[in-house]
């Protein structure tokens, strides 16, 4: 066991795009578990666009983070010691203990996972929050039907890819937008997708009007901006719209105004739909049966851009920012059993 271990702390609230200064690396004793808790080592600890919004110093559905302060999110990794913890050591656990190599939990929001199944990794990706988002969005939030066209953005990202397989997997024509020619390639050639498009070559307004020469039945919307009030100009009447994520103004310092067509909402009736997934934990079962089975039997792909040391996180989360990964952005801090 080291005497030593290492987490990253936030160092200043970004002022637009996150920069490395507002990051810091600190090294710290390793802590011990209190009664009734355990000390895990982490393999994977996630980065994820909603943690930009944390880094402000504003009200919302989670906590802002602390300057000084050790961040925190999605990790998974192994019981190393327990004292009389909810888990035994030896154990792997999903947990909220990232942006660190050992973390303390007390059991909250901690549970199972089972390398003999899944990758550990998968639980912070298609089978985990991202995969959840996903499923909640196109099953509940703005539910798509056999034969319907699904405009899915940031499609080449973990909610995204997700979210545009089930759809695809539900008998839905799935059209994409993402960053790059290896992005559009693999949404094509691997995921299924019946058309994508990269938004930075071709304004998204006619990408639409080419690839959904009859309307959009239902939007899952993951980017804002643009993408927004391009969908909401070719919805089809009592069309539907998931409000995930607007990733195009996270990093915004004033609020952009909202798409100047949305009174288009009222004589198509569209129903759009902010959604948390916090929110959808209900459907964890019925998720993890559906999407695990068919990511057991390929029916549904997934792909994993992992960077590797505690000391590169503040670049992988800069790097997700710019779109830089392809599926689930990772960061890999301890060993793989898989
Ligand atoms: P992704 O894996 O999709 O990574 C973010 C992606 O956003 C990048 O890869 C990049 O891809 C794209 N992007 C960045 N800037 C822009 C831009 N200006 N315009 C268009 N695309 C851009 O992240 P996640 O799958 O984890 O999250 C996707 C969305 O879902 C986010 O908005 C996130 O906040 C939201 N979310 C919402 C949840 C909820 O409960 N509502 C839960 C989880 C996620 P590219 O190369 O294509 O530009």
């Amino acid at each position: 066991m080291p005497d030593t271990t290492r987490e990253i702390r936030l160092a200043a609230r970004p002022q637009g795009e996150p920069k490395q200064s507002d990051f810091d690396l600190a090294e710290v004793p390793l802590p011990e578990p209190g009664s009734g808790e355990m000390l895990i080592r982490n393999s994977y600890v996630s980065v994820d666009p909603y943690m930009r919004g944390r880094m402000r110093d504003v009200k919302s559905y989670i906590p802002p983070f602390e300057v000084g302060k050790v961040l925190d999110g999605g990790a998974v990794g192994q019981v190393i010691a327990s004292n009389d913890g909810p888990f035994e050591e030896g154990a792997w656990v999903q947990h909220l203990g990232g942006w660190r190599e050992h973390a303390i939990s007390d059991g909250t929001l901690a549970y199972r996972v089972a390398p003999a199944v899944a990758p550990i990794s998968t639980s912070l990706g298609v089978l985990g929050m991202p995969g959840l988002t996903a499923y909640a969005g196109v099953t509940e939030v703005a539910p798509v039907a056999e034969g319907e066209t699904v405009f899915v953005s940031a499609a080449a990202g973990a909610v995204g890819s997700t979210a545009g397989q089930i759809a695809r997997l539900r008998g839905c024509r799935v059209v994409g937008s993402a960053g790059s020619q290896e992005k559009i390639d693999w949404l094509i050639g691997e995921l299924g997708f019946d058309a994508a498009f990269n938004y930075k070559e071709t304004p998204v307004r006619d990408a639409l009007r080419e690839h959904c020469p009859k309307g959009i039945d239902v939007y899952f919307d993951n980017v804002g901006a643009d993408h927004l009030s391009a969908a909401l100009a070719r919805m089809r009447t009592f069309g539907r719209i998931a409000l995930c994520g607007a990733v195009a103004q996270y990093n915004e310092e004033q609020p952009q105004p909202g798409p100047d067509n949305f009174l288009a909402t009222l004589p198509r009736r569209l129903r759009i739909r902010g959604f948390i997934v916090f929110d959808h934990g209900d459907l964890m079962k019925p998720f993890l049966e559906e999407v695990g089975a068919a990511v057991g039997s390929g029916e549904i792909r997934y792909r994993e851009t992992v960077v590797d040391g505690i000391e590169n996180m503040p670049s992988a989360f800069i790097g997700l920012l710019c779109g830089e990964n392809i599926g689930k952005m990772l960061v890999r801090v301890g060993p793989d059993p898989g």
